[in-house]
């Protein structure tokens, strides 16, 4: 094994041709935006959304429809898609973190709704998408999630049977045969089909965003940090944004913000993209079906056929900085880079010939508790959504459209809607242990999800290896 990982490391595919960092490949095949002026001094406004990803503006999308009276300002302080909403894998799909949490809380059927919203969710996206005119190269044909060791197989049913339960009579269950018709995975000995997921490409969809809010009269304003966010005010060195509604998006750079250090852990999630692949690979791979591809393991992977013709690959990598630092710009470590190429070669052995055209990696928000929410308070106007851990495109719009009918109920525009009843609004979670505790406790238990990855593989039996159930049972999973 380690001198196959060796000859994975000094491949010529893997380097020097690999661009590591520049945010992401997604804007190295798109283009770099053209930064928009930061805030020229104090303003007002009725909104202040703070973070130009995914959820600032699908939230500024939403209240400017509804609403157009509005004054809404965005503050971001890079550019717009500069997080993780412009690094993404694409996998626009109906997971929700805290989901069987929520079950627990508030009951099934809560859950179920949730679930449902989730669904519908993925469609919106793609409905919005095509009536605003945004090319992001969407495909839906679905989420395909294979085993590929005995464990694997029988959380792969686990999680079937369990997903069939919370209403989705349209998954399918496929065996090695039927599984290697779609996608040709080495070893692949089963897996799971749902309709609910579509492919995307993000710096696009995150672009066209950007602009579309601009043109309905939202004002973004770029390069503006905000360094303090208190009731009615978000404080940036360009100015003072003074609004009834302040609505922190920032997910994985929650903790950059005063008071917000334990908040959201910023974990890292790194990404390769191949050059395209040659047409006889691609024969061999099949993939026909632009299925958005994940696995089984721990540590799992997540994959994308590109609208033009590459294997875009992430997964976990270094997963998290001491002191929650981010990276910069998209940089990851040479060590991610060769994990990746691993996976993608274990998957796909004809694509082993194939360079890596480009490496990054961005941070995601985690909740102590792994539940994504969504929160307007209505004492103080300062409300938040993210922690989606990791299944955040599809996430993000529906925090989106809740927090616009949050702010409409709070504002007396609006009663409550089915979404502002849905069980992860409002949901109050404890903040993240102190330092060294944070950095060993998230060490620890990916090295334990690794390890028992590792002897899954090596083993032959069909339990959950001991060391991923005990690490699932510290981290609630
Ligand atoms: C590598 C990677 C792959 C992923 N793959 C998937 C996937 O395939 N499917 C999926 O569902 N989810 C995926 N995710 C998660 C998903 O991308 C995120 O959950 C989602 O994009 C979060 O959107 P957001 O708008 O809340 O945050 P972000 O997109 O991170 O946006 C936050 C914005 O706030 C800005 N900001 C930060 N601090 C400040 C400040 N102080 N002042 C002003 N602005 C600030 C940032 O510059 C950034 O633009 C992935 C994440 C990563 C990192």
């Amino acid at each position: 094994m380690s001198s196959r990982r060796d000859a994975l490391l000094t491949t010529p595919s893997s380097s020097p041709f690999t661009v590591n960092g520049g945010v992401s490949f997604w804007y190295a095949q798109d283009g770099m935006p053209v930064p928009r002026e930061p805030l020229a001094g104090d303003t007002t406004a009725d909104v202040c959304v703070v973070g130009g990803g995914f959820t600032g503006l699908w939230t500024a999308y939403y209240l400017k429809k509804a609403a157009p009276y509005l004054d809404i300002a965005v503050l971001e302080a890079k550019f717009c898609g500069y997080g993780a909403s412009g690094r993404n894998g694409g996998w626009l799909y109906n997971g929700i973190a805290g989901r069987d949490s929520y079950a627990r809380l508030h009951g099934r059927d809560a859950a179920v709704r949730l679930q449902k919203a989730m669904n519908a969710t993925v469609d919106e996206v793609v409905t919005v998408a095509a009536a605003e005119r945004i090319e992001a190269d969407i495909h839906k044909g679905g989420v395909l999630e294979v085993a590929y060791t005995p464990a694997q197989l029988t959380r792969l049913r686990e999680f079937h049977e369990a997903e069939l339960a919370y209403g989705e009579s349209d998954r399918v269950l496929r065996g090695a045969r039927e599984t290697a018709e779609r996608i040709h995975v080495a070893g692949a000995v089963g897996s799971t089909w749902t309709p609910h997921g579509a492919r995307l490409h993000p710096a696009k969809l995150v672009k066209g965003l950007a602009s579309l809010v601009e043109s309905l009269g939202v004002r973004v304003y770029e390069s503006t940090p905000v360094t303090e966010i208190r009731p009615k005010h978000a404080v940036t060195p360009y100015g003072t944004v003074r609004a009834p509604y302040v609505l922190r998006c920032t997910e994985g750079f929650t903790a950059g913000l005063k008071g917000d250090r334990r908040t959201w852990l910023p974990m890292n999630s790194s990404m390769i993209a191949t050059e395209p692949l040659p047409d006889a690979v691609w024969k061999s791979i099949g993939w026909e079906g632009r299925e958005t591809l994940g696995d089984m393991a721990h540590a799992y992977m997540y994959a994308q056929r590109t609208a033009d013709g590459r294997i875009a690959l992430g997964g976990r990598g270094v997963p998290y900085r001491f002191g929650s630092k981010t990276d910069n710009d998209g940089r990851t470590q040479a060590s991610t880079i060769a994990d990746l190429r691993e996976i993608l070669v274990r998957f796909f052995p004809a694509a082993a010939g194939v360079r890596i055209a480009h490496a990054w990696s961005g941070v995601l928000g985690v909740p102590r508790d792994w539940c994504a929410t969504v929160t307007l308070d209505r004492s103080t106007g300062l409300g938040w959504a993210g922690g989606y851990v990791g299944s955040g495109v599809a996430t993000a719009n529906l925090a989106g459209r809740t927090l616009r009918d949050l702010v409409r109920q709070d504002a007396g525009q609006a009663g409550q809607t089915e979404l502002t009843s849905l069980p992860w609004v409002n949901h109050k979670v404890r903040k993240w242990e102190p330092e060294p505790l944070r950095w060993l406790g998230v060490q620890g238990m990916y090295a334990a999800y690794r390890e028992a990855d590792r002897r899954e593989a090596r083993g032959h039996s069909a339990a959950t290896h001991p060391i991923a159930r005990a690490a699932n049972r510290v981290t609630g999973h």
